[in-house]
């Protein structure tokens, strides 16, 4: 067995991960992060926020929407009807399965995507039975993987869903961001949270969750004039490897092109989500996966989510699980912006300069005073008002749907004659357009996953994850060389000082081999020694855990080597003496 496959054990001893709910039995697909794997999960996400967010802050910004989320969100963006996988029970345990991973375990043939009458045909062709008890299966059913709830009490008509995705949160505030960011088209939103997906049957611990974090971003832009620059500036020499649909679907395996290529040959079809994939695969690298371990694969037709008009999934090979997704990127087109129109009556749409003015017809409602106040007296100035709060176009459209002489609006029965609807003609220099979305999206339990199991070494004498350091939970150790006074004093006093920018831990029991051993373990890049020769000279030795070597450093440096360390630099190469 690959050494590799020990670092689960690793993880949950050592306080990086265990199942939720344990000293209750515990239920499958839940995970909880110790104190080291929170840590960790914190810098990954620091560091997406740095490569996704903060590097493009002119063009995208982040929020924070609710988890649970109205019904009408998810019948309008089509999870409702969508979002479900299929299920197949053991007549004689019980045990229920996902019928495209059961199969795809069975007969070794990819099975995802596949319609109900297909897996149905499959499982009977190939009598596969219950691999647990050898029971006879039922027939394959579809269930919707929304989590339901009801808001408030007594509230059977609240219902509501957890949020299975961030992008509904983004979508549904398009136009308030859009109106923040004065406009600017294109435009990313950002969100990184909690979502939760009624997985069935999940069995890959922390790879198939039934809760976890999601970042994601929807970056909106306008298809006829994408503004794209930045991919020809930052992606034409990196290479992604790209399993296009067709070649798997052959058989074949992945190419390798630039992103700019990809694009421009017609491989992605999205300028975007190009960038995003390069984008995608600088970060799944920096935290620490090599190249050839790393691939796109395009989702074939039948493949794909019911808003997407292309989609690459990003994979890394793991020892444990084979090669596993770690990122969606999909071309969701209009689709969700248009429902949402459709489905709220808001106007989403930006707004795209003309480059010559043109006349256009529009339709305008022309409110005629002297009716409202005829018919309303005193009352009239209240109507008014009420007019006022209501968007012409949906006023327009109130009026166009009421028969009758008379139009409800709000509390009022307006006259329909005081209501007219006027056809105008003007010259406009902008006009309306839907934004296509690119969607990056990444689940942060898996990505904590493949860092660790891409970290994990097993030598002669020891085991130790060599994390990338801007990733390590813990980025450095403070020991004094013996537990004595003055040493435990001085590495006291470093370790609080430390304390106040670094994630660091004292530890002053056992032999100091043991320490640093106990410091392999969970990666921690540096450890700084208090010996005699700092009372004397006030220097420390730090320590590389990758090598082993050690430097002697003043003590006041030790900060900033740190830091510098955490940027990327190499303790060895920065100029103190080796010991
Ligand atoms: P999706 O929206 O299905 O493309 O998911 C986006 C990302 O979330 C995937 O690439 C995974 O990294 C992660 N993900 C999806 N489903 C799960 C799950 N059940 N457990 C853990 N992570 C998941």
């Amino acid at each position: 067995m690959n050494p590799r496959n020990n670092v689960l054990d690793l993880a949950t001893r050592r306080g990086f991960l265990w199942q939720s709910h344990e000293i209750y039995g515990g239920i499958a697909g839940f995970y909880d992060l110790g104190p080291l794997g929170t840590l960790m999960g914190y810098k990954i996400i620091d560091l997406w926020r740095k490569m996704f967010i903060r590097r493009h802050q002119e063009f995208v910004v982040e929020i924070k929407t609710p988890i649970i989320t109205p019904a009408i969100v998810f019948k309008a963006s089509g999870h409702e009807e969508h979002f479900t996988d299929y299920a197949v029970e053991c007549k004689s345990c019980g045990r229920v399965y996902r019928a495209d991973h059961l199969i795809e375990e069975m007969l070794k043939v990819k099975a995802e995507g596949l319609k109900a009458h297909e897996l149905e045909r499959l499982i009977r062709e190939y009598s596969i039975k219950c691999p647990a008890c050898g029971g006879e299966l039922s027939s394959v059913r579809a269930f919707n993987l929304l989590f339901v709830t009801y808001v408030g009490p007594y509230s059977e008509n609240n219902k509501a869903y957890l949020r299975p995705e961030a992008a509904q949160g983004m979508f549904v505030n398009f136009k308030k961001v859009y109106e923040y960011m004065r406009r600017r088209m294109p435009l990313g939103i950002a969100q990184i949270g909690r979502v939760a997906r009624n997985e069935i049957s999940p069995r890959q611990r922390l790879i198939r969750l039934r809760e976890f974090t999601i970042m994601e971003m929807e970056f909106f832009f306008d298809p006829r004039d994408p503004k794209v620059e930045i991919l020809y500036e930052r992606c034409s020499h990196r290479k992604i490897r790209v399993l296009r649909a067709e070649d798997k679907m052959r058989g074949g395996g992945p190419i390798e092109v630039t992103p700019v290529e990809a694009y421009e040959e017609k491989i992605i079809m999205c300028p975007w989500l190009a960038y995003w994939m390069c984008v995608a695969q600088e970060f799944i690298e920096a935290l620490g996966v090599p190249y050839k371990d790393t691939m796109f694969e395009e989702k074939a037709p039948h493949e794909l989510a019911h808003y997407s008009k292309q989609t690459f999934d990003q994979l890394v090979r793991t020892e444990r699980w084979g090669w596993i997704e770690v990122s969606g990127h999909a071309y969701r087109y209009d689709y969700d912006l248009s429902r949402h129109t459709k489905f709220s009556g808001e106007d989403l749409y930006a707004l795209r300069r003309l480059k010559e003015p043109k006349l256009v017809r529009r339709e305008q409602l022309r409110i005629d005073k002297k009716i409202i106040i005829e018919h309303f007296g005193r009352s009239a100035a209240e109507v008014f008002r009420t007019l006022h709060t209501i968007p012409q176009d949906k006023l327009i459209k109130i009026v166009k749907e009421s028969t009758g002489e008379f139009v409800k609006i709000k509390n009022f029965e307006i006259p329909k004659s005081a209501l007219k609807i006027e056809v105008v003609e003007e010259k406009v220099d902008v006009e309306k357009f839907l934004p296509h979305v690119a969607e990056p999206s990444f689940g942060l339990e898996r990505l904590i996953y493949v860092a660790l199991e891409h970290a994990y070494r097993e030598d002669n004498e020891r085991v130790y994850l060599a994390l990338p350091p801007y990733i390590a939970p813990i980025q450095v150790a403070v020991f004094p060389l013996v537990s004595r006074e003055p040493l435990t004093s001085i590495a006291h006093s470093l370790y609080k000082d430390l304390a106040e920018e670094f994630d660091v831990i004292y530890d002053d029991s056992g032999t100091i081999g043991r320490r640093y051993a106990r410091a392999d373990e969970i990666g921690v890049p540096l450890a700084v020694t208090i010996d005699y020769k700092t009372v004397e000279d006030h220097t420390v030795t730090i320590r590389d855990r990758d090598s082993k070597k050690q430097v002697r450093v003043p003590m006041p440096k030790v900060a900033e080597v740190v830091r510098q360390v955490i940027r990327g630099a190499k303790l060895l190469e920065l100029g103190f003496p080796e010991v």
